[in-house]
């Protein structure tokens, strides 16, 4: 789902900011610090684009750490409105256009139509947003219907990210998600028809019991649906999931690490040979339909965020809003946040090289020289870099630092060595 909140190595780490797994109702003391404080540290940042975390879920899938719940409380419109205090309080530091604007969650459609409407209607009509902006949601095909296809299409959105994840009820069993998987066609069917033009599947591989011919399988279904953009990420056991409690104790069996790279390799030689470009480590894209708002994330650029949990950059300094629905909705009107981060210089170099070189075009060689002057680290990631380059790991393409094909392959080692 959608928020790089901790940058994963694995290729298997979903990259997107917004979520942790923290029960929504523990009691919290108010934070004191607040967005407003973040921004003002973050002096400087141009921020291009917006995350909104809608927190809410049909179900609590057990291997995910996102902060989502089932809201037993019915305080979608609640919701609503202490956002559009957010949205309105947050204003000020945002100085550029917006070019991206991502809803992602839990899952955003959970609010149904004319919920929906609203909100995005309130971020249009509040935040300072790029005619040109790519808008995209995320829903969980269960919670697409005519009415909600209709609010997302008449209020500009222009992406749908669907959680298909697989088409296979052993596996959808294994995840512990409830979806019927032929209501991912069905939904798709519903977007398009209300005028969608990008629709995404995501998909997950590496799911325990799972075999190469589950995952040819649901590559094929996946495929036949013609999706414009499919994310594909091996199955994370994220801290403190009841999943990876399962695997501690031994009820739920992981897949061997040979099999994942089996699955992976697979899906990259199946959308290759299908018409789809690989433009990240997980991600894959009809000509032009790349996912902007991520490309933001791993570019490193900064980003404005809304909602319980949700993560922002701006300018070396990152922070979370607190991931609990009734601190949030309380504190006001600035989001509370539990923690801000100014990375030093150096830490920002080795994150900008982490998330940088997960693309496939890999980074800009100026930027590149950039990150590398001054300190004792960067003459070892110099060093690093010239090795791995040595070794056909690394190579230096069109003014583009990226890994290798090879380099992807063990894009965990490289990317470690230069954090
Ligand atoms: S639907 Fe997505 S966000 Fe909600 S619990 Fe499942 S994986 Fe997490």
């Amino acid at each position: 789902m959608a928020q790089p909140q901790s940058i994963p190595l694995t290729v298997a780490g979903s990259l997107v900011p917004g979520a942790m797994n923290v029960p929504s109702e523990q009691p919290s003391a108010p934070s004191k610090m607040t967005a407003r404080d973040a921004g003002r540290m973050s002096a400087g940042a141009l921020f291009r684009g917006a995350y909104v975390h809608v927190p809410f879920c049909r179900h609590k899938c057990h291997y995910c750490d996102f902060y989502s719940f089932v809201d037993t409380e019915d305080r979608a419109l609640a919701y609503v409105e202490r956002l559009e205090e957010e949205l309105r309080d947050a204003v000020e530091f945002l100085t550029v256009p917006i070019e991206t604007v991502f809803v992602g969650g839990g899952t955003p459609t959970m609010l149904g139509a004319d919920l929906l409407r609203r909100m995005l209607a309130s971020i249009r009509k509040t935040l300072p947003i790029a005619s040109s902006a790519e808008w995209s949601v995320e829903a969980n095909p269960e919670t697409v219907d005519e009415a909600v296809a209709d609010a997302l299409a008449q209020s500009g959105v222009r992406r749908v990210s669907l959680g298909a994840q697989s088409f296979n009820p052993k596996l959808l069993k294994a995840l512990e998600r409830d979806h019927d998987p032929s209501s991912v066609e069905r939904a798709v069917t519903l977007l398009r028809r209300a005028g969608i033009p990008q629709v995404n599947l995501d998909l997950i591989f590496a799911i325990p019991g799972s075999t190469i011919a589950d995952w040819e399988a649901d590559l094929l279904r996946a495929l036949s649906i013609a999706p414009d953009h499919l994310s594909a990420y091996g199955l994370v056991y994220e801290p403190n999931t009841p999943l990876t409690v399962k695997l501690r104790k031994g009820s739920v069996t992981r897949l061997p690490e040979d099999d994942e790279a089996e699955q992976y390799e697979f899906v990259v030689e199946k959308l290759s040979k299908s018409g789809y470009e690989r433009y990240e480590i997980s991600n894959w894209s009809l000509s032009g339909m790349a996912c902007q708002h991520n490309i933001l994330y791993w570019e490193n650029a900064d980003w404005w965020a809304f909602g319980p949990s949700a993560a922002a950059h701006g300018h070396g300094v990152r922070w979370r809003n607190i991931p609990r629905l009734a601190t949030w909705l309380e504190t006001r009107p600035s989001a509370p946040v539990e923690d801000i981060e100014c990375l030093a210089p150096d830490a920002s170099a080795g994150e900008a090289f982490m998330l940088g070189l997960r693309l496939m075009k890999g980074m800009p060689l100026e930027r590149v020289e950039r990150l590398l002057i001054g300190g004792e680290r960067s003459v070892r990631r110099r060093r690093s870099i010239e090795t791995f380059t040595a070794e056909g790991l690394l190579e230096r393409v069109d003014g583009h630092l990226r890994l290798s094909t090879r380099g992807f392959m063990i894009a965990d080692t490289v990317l470690s060595a230069l954090i």
